[in-house]
């Protein structure tokens, strides 16, 4: 696992690193390449060479692939969800659902292959056609985060592939294990030489490899809001400068209205907030209740928390595993202490706990008496960290909800159809959810979300082409000479 696949080879790399279990630091998933800048410029300059041929290349040839990888990723999806839990820390059944989840993506293009379609119009001249194509990008650098280390790469890498470009894919150092596996199931499939490149290692070689050269199109990346700054930054002054896409955080509220099912509000704050150790983009860290049923609300989260187990990723019957890593747990312990410093109560979890195994452990926290301005109502924690805010009613919860720099999801736990109407036309938010946790699990509409959350075209779904392609009008002339000398008359 110490090689890269570059240029249609297992490559081994300068460098080598482990890579730990967060349920059990004891345990050493395995060392993992860290490529250099060379190698990296190695993997650019194959994507680039073989680009005109892929692009080119029969769309039967490419649907059958990548249908042939999205079955065997469905296929083992088991045996690549265990090695995902025990690599990022999510318990097993959402491993597992989040590599089925990958599998289904690639099927979803596999499909998609088959429908690029354009447009053929009149032109507003007499004897001229006008086409609408759509045409490949060239090399696209794919930059992912650790918390869907499968099923992110697979949302960029089945678009990329379907719609003809080439592709070099730097997975996040924390999860090169999961991108690893990934990678061995796209070379069996017979995708050429050079078309799809896996480079393992740091943002600041691999990534700012990808980022200064002038071989790569464009980028897509997923990760936190000061990483994509950067990638913003830096794919405009290259030349040329780079098309780009960047998915990044979120401070998701969920509203939760005095007529709310109790029951239902707040498992969908449970598994919003806390499922995936809520290190999710679409976690809901603001729980925004309205006076009516904020005190209930409030003890049966507290009663609902008490019962979830926190253990081993692997173990049956774990609700919520470890944090990522150290750094992710300090960051999570700071933020509680931050919010109880500018007057936040803590009112379950939050401490360390110890289990079976070293990992790292926190009980879920919930913060009450937050208001919007605190820091802990304004940044993203990325942890199982959940502020609840207090709102007189459905007017003031709505203005809190769109009171953020952020905009990826909103949801709402109402009963009221005027309420949830008004609150999905009124959302600043990509993604809306109405008595569902915020989440973007269908794997064929489009995901993404608006303000400091999301930058360029969207993912997923038949919108990724508006990323993976770019446009081309052509124009055809069909007349004669005579005719040709008033075309470009008023
Ligand atoms: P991160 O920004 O630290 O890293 C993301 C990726 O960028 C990694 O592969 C990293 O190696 C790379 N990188 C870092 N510095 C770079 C540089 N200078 N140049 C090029 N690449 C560089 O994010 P993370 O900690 O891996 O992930 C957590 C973040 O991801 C959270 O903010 C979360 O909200 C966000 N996220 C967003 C979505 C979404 O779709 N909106 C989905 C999942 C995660």
């Amino acid at each position: 696992m110490t090689n890269n696949y570059i240029a249609g080879e297992w490559l081994p790399a300068a460098e080598a690193r482990p890579n730990i279990n967060p349920s059990n630091t004891d345990d050493v998933v395995g060392d993992f390449a860290y490529a250099s800048v060379a190698e990296t410029e190695r993997a650019i300059a194959a994507a680039h060479h073989v680009f005109p041929a892929w692009s080119r290349s029969s769309i039967q040839a490419r649907h059958d692939m990548l249908k042939a990888i999205g079955d065997e990723i469905h296929a083992r999806k088991d045996e690549l969800g265990r090695l995902l839990s025990r690599e990022e820390g999510k318990t097993l059944a959402e491993g597992i659902g989040e590599v089925a989840r990958a599998g289904q993506i690639f099927q979803f293009f596999a499909g998609e292959c088959l429908r690029m379609t354009g447009e053929t119009l009149p032109s507003v001249r007499p004897s001229v056609g006008v086409e609408i194509t759509r045409e490949p990008v060239g090399v696209i650098g794919l930059i992912t985060p650790w918390n869907f280390p499968i099923a992110i790469p697979a949302w960029k890498i089945a678009p990329a592939l379907a719609y003809g470009n080439t592709v070099v894919f730097k997975p996040a150092e924390l999860v090169p294990g999961s991108a690893h596996a990934l990678a061995e199931i796209i070379v069996r499939a017979g995708v050429p030489a050079g078309v799809f490149n896996l480079v393992m290692g740091r943002g600041s070689v691999v990534g700012e490899a990808m980022l200064n050269s002038s071989k790569v199109s464009a980028i897509s990346f997923t990760g936190s809001v000061p990483t994509g700054r950067k990638i913003a930054q830096a794919c405009i002054t290259t030349e040329p400068m780079k098309k780009l896409q960047l998915e990044m955080g979120g401070k998701n509220p969920m509203v939760v209205l005095d007529d709310a099912d109790l029951t239902l509000a707040v498992e969908c704050a449970v598994n919003s907030a806390f499922f995936s150790t809520g290190q999710r983009c679409t976690a809901s860290s603001r729980l925004i209740v309205t006076d009516g049923i904020h005190d209930r609300f409030v003890a049966a989260m507290q009663e609902r928390m008490q019962g979830l187990v926190i253990d081993d990723a692997l173990k049956a019957g774990t609700h919520i595993g470890p944090v990522v890593d150290q750094s992710q747990l300090e960051q999570d312990l700071k933020y509680i202490s931050i919010g109880q410093a500018e007057g936040a109560k803590l009112v379950a979890g939050g401490e360390i706990l110890k289990r079976e195994t070293p990992g790292f452990y926190l009980a879920p926290a919930l913060l009450t008496q937050v208001s919007n301005e605190m820091r802990v109502a304004r940044e993203e924690i990325f942890g199982p960290v959940a502020a609840v805010i207090r709102a007189k009613d459905y007017d003031e919860a709505l203005e809190l909800a769109n009171d953020t720099p952020f905009g990826l999801s909103s949801g709402i736990c109402t009963t009221s159809l005027k309420y949830a109407s008004h609150f999905k036309r009124n959302a600043e938010a990509g993604m809306v959810m109405v008595n569902l946790p915020t989440a973007g699990v269908d794997y064929h509409v489009p995901f993404g979300g608006r303000k400091g959350s999301s930058y360029g075209p969207r993912e997923q779904g038949r919108y990724a082409q508006e990323f993976y392609t770019t446009v081309k009008t052509s124009y055809t002339f069909d007349g004669n000479v005579p005719q040709m000398h008033g075309l470009n008359r008023e």
